[in-house]
């Protein structure tokens, strides 16, 4: 059958989002291959559409359980066979599930990485003809990666030693680093790496200077414009989640601060009344994000700056994903520089890529330069600069105004000092 009429016919949807036919093809050709799309692009049906066609089992490695509940629900929803092995499974559901795979009842079987430590599990998993190795957010197994788990290294050996013939690898990080780490360990060629473009031309993007006086106000009356409007406001550190969230609230503001500090019951708590739609604004640091699916996220507001090129396309990546137009705004100030200090990240960009982003930028008609930013950042390679030394360069060569005067310790001198990248 026809992909697209498969597509229709199993998943009820009209077109392919750009890059799946192509990633799908390759599947079902029996090659192994990466899907390199934006965050909400559509990655997980490169995976699911093949599943429903092969004949063996698709094995999904997802580095959340929220993530493998988002697409485990939307595949029984489709009817599709699938399940998940996670830590809360009683032994029964562990067992029914297994034997379900035995007896090629299940097309899809999703599990974590720590999985594969289960001596069980191994034993039992020797039995199952497994036909595609799946690894979502695949950047995890890259040092260069800005998630990394060392866990995820051995998935290279594991594919080996459970005889899956072929492999496919879906991430939005597209840095060359992490896609020549993905393609190495997974023996992927070069043409069955597809990328898709990152400029989505719903997302507003800006920054805003603020003074450490008038930032917390600045935020609140954005907010204010709509306060129905569900919106993100990442800050770096945990106690700040916690202030700015009080800070909101004090100003009758439905805010909930979350973060990793918090225990696991109170956030999926929040979350999922984020998701529902019941709270409306979330305070964050990074550890809200990953596998947010919620399609009308209209405001993603970074109190502090984002890490780097790569957090920042990574965090306004959950805005807007129904594609209705969404504001993605830095609240830009010297505070948020000083702790961003404290976070030595990323590789070093070559001084000519830097010079011919600020030329092209200089040159761009777009009355929103930023948005353009980002896939400048990607052509040029330089998505790990941080975002710090990317304003400072921004406003030395006039790009941003009004002038940020919280840079002034640097000078044109130690900025051509590639050493203080
Ligand atoms: P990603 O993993 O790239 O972030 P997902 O796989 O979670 O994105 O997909 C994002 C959303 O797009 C999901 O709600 C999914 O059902 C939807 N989607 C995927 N493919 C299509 C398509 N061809 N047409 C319409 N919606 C799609
Ligand atoms: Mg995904």
């Amino acid at each position: 059958m026809e992909v697209l009429e498969t597509l229709k016919n199993n998943f009820a949807f009209d077109a392919f989002k750009p890059g799946q036919k192509q990633v799908i093809e390759k599947v079902l050709a029996q090659r192994s291959a990466a899907a390199i799309f934006p965050t909400g692009s559509g990655k997980s049906l490169c995976y699911q559409l093949p599943a429903t066609q092969l004949p063996g089992l698709t094995l999904v490695v997802s580095p959340l359980l929220s993530l493998m509940k988002d697409q485990l629900d939307f595949l029984l929803k489709k009817n599709i066979k699938a399940a998940r092995l996670d830590h809360s499974l009683e032994r029964a559901e562990y067992n029914q599930v297994m034997s379900q795979a035995k007896n090629k009842q299940l097309k899809i079987l999703m599990i974590s990485v720590e999985r594969f430590k289960n001596e069980r599990f191994r034993a039992q998993l020797k039995h199952l003809d497994i036909g595609l190795l799946v690894i979502d957010e695949a950047h995890c197994i890259s040092e260069w990666g800005h998630n990394f788990r060392p866990d995820y290294l051995k998935l290279p050996q594991y594919q080996k030693e459970f005889n899956i013939p072929q492999s496919l690898l879906l991430t939005a990080t597209a840095t060359p680093k992490v896609i020549a780490d993905m393609r190495a360990k997974f023996s992927i060629d070069e043409d069955d790496v597809v990328v898709t473009g990152f400029y989505r031309n719903n997302l507003f993007l800006q920054m805003s200077p603020t003074l450490a006086v008038d930032r917390h106000e600045k935020l609140l009356a954005r907010i204010k414009q709509d306060i129905t409007a569900p919106t993100i406001v990442y800050v770096t550190l945990q106690k700040t989640a916690e202030t700015v969230a009080a800070y909101l609230a004090a100003n009758n503001i439905h805010a909930q601060h979350y973060h990793a500090g918090m225990k696991p019951d109170e956030r999926e708590l929040i979350q999922s009344q984020f998701m529902q739609g019941k709270l409306n604004v979330i305070v964050a640091t990074i550890a809200f994000g990953m596998g947010i699916d919620k399609k009308d996220v209209r405001r993603v507001l970074h109190f502090d700056l984002p890490k780097s090129i790569e957090n920042y396309s990574q965090e306004i990546g959950r805005a807007g994903r129904d594609d209705a137009a969404s504001l993605c705004e830095i609240f830009a100030n010297n505070d948020s520089l000083q702790v961003q200090e404290n976070f030595v990240y990323g590789d070093t960009p070559e001084q000519t890529s830097i010079q011919q982003l600020l030329h092209q930028i200089q040159q761009t008609t777009e009355p929103f330069w930023e948005t353009k930013l980002l896939s400048l950042s990607n052509e040029l390679n330089i998505r790990t600069l941080p975002l710090k030394t990317l304003l400072v360069y921004l406003e030395l060569a006039g790009i941003i105004k009004p002038k940020f005067t919280y840079f002034e310790e640097y000078s044109f001198k130690n900025i051509n000092n590639t050493a203080d990248l």
